[in-house]
């Protein structure tokens, strides 16, 4: 992930070595090789306008320091706005006041919410809570199992519609609204903490998609809605996370497949386009591939 905008970044840096004082003209072509770096990475246009607004404004008008060289003081600015496009401080999950806290899981079907949900109870348990996890994608065959699978590993409880049936004889007519609730209730019942609700999507954003979602938030209450979103799809995040944010809402962002060969602009451009924070990211398909996200690491990993 960001390799190759590691690597332009870092040859625009090296092109400012050496220079004693950077002027109008270094500053203005330095800007369009970033530009032209953060475009070739799938950063959506208007996130990359801002962002080059900044780093020149700020490189113009930047007190010199003494202790840095020019090609070091436009590296520290442009490190501190990529930590700022990446949503400044790092924001932690919002417990309910009584418990329990409930997240529910939004995303296109593949986006990874199945396996996020047991890499954040993992997570979570880690943490001394005691999550629950609700298996309410009745849409996709083999969901409720699979989540079955990832809460048994993860040694958190799973509520199913079913359980212990397997994903032959899931029943499709199961209302997932239904299930959601009932879930809830047990959570309240074993005195579980937090639940996390796993919900169904589909190939591409659509309306009945988007309603099911909406009707399970409405009737859950949800303390956080997760989207999670596959880093991989590019330019298309944009439309997905857009879609999702006006058709269901949502109070935080999940990258998964981080782990890949993505060139990174869904990461670098989801909390500009909708102004929610990315809370944690998946890396791997094992249980253990997850990571608080963290702006300020990740802007230096991508200038490392
Ligand atoms: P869902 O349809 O949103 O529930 O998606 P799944 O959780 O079933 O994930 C879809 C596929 O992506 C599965 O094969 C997962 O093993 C894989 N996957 C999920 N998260 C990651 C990740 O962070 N990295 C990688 N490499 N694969 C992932």
């Amino acid at each position: 992930m960001f390799n190759s905008l590691t690597e332009r970044l870092s040859s625009t840096f090296k092109n400012l070595r050496g220079k004693g004082r950077l002027t109008e003209a270094d500053i203005d072509a330095t800007a369009r090789e970033i530009r032209r770096a953060l475009l070739d990475a799938d950063v959506a246009v208007p996130a990359v306008r801002q962002f080059i607004k900044q780093v020149k404004e700020r490189a113009l008008g930047e007190e010199v320091s003494e202790a840095l060289n020019p090609a070091q003081q436009v590296v520290k600015i442009v490190q501190s706005e990529l930590e700022e496009i990446l949503g400044g401080e790092t924001r932690t999950l919002q417990l309910a006041k009584t418990p329990p806290t409930v997240i529910m899981l939004v995303g296109l079907q593949g986006a990874g919410k199945t396996t996020l949900a047991g890499k954040l109870s993992k997570h979570l348990k880690q943490e001394g809570h005691a999550p629950m996890l609700v298996a309410a994608d009745l849409q996709r065959p083999n969901a409720v199992k699979q989540l079955q699978v990832n809460g048994e590993r993860a040694g958190v409880h799973v509520f199913a519609p079913h359980p212990g049936v397997s994903s032959e004889h899931e029943d499709p007519t199961g209302d997932p609204v239904e299930v959601a609730k009932a879930g809830l209730e047990e959570a309240k019942n074993r005195q579980h903490d937090v639940v996390i609700i796993d919900t169904a999507g589909r190939l591409g954003v659509d309306q009945e998609l988007m309603q099911q979602a909406s009707d399970i938030r409405a009737a859950t209450n949800p303390d956080e809605v997760l989207f999670v979103i596959d880093a991989m799809i590019g330019q298309d995040a944009v439309a997905t996370a857009q879609a999702f944010n006006e058709g269901v809402g949502f109070t935080g962002v999940v990258l998964s497949k981080m782990d890949g060969d993505a060139r990174g602009g869904a990461a670098l451009s989801v909390k500009y386009i909708t102004g929610k924070p990315i809370m944690y990211a998946s890396t791997g398909e094992g249980l253990g591939d997850f990571e608080v996200f963290h702006p300020d690491r990740m802007a230096s990993r991508i200038l490392d």
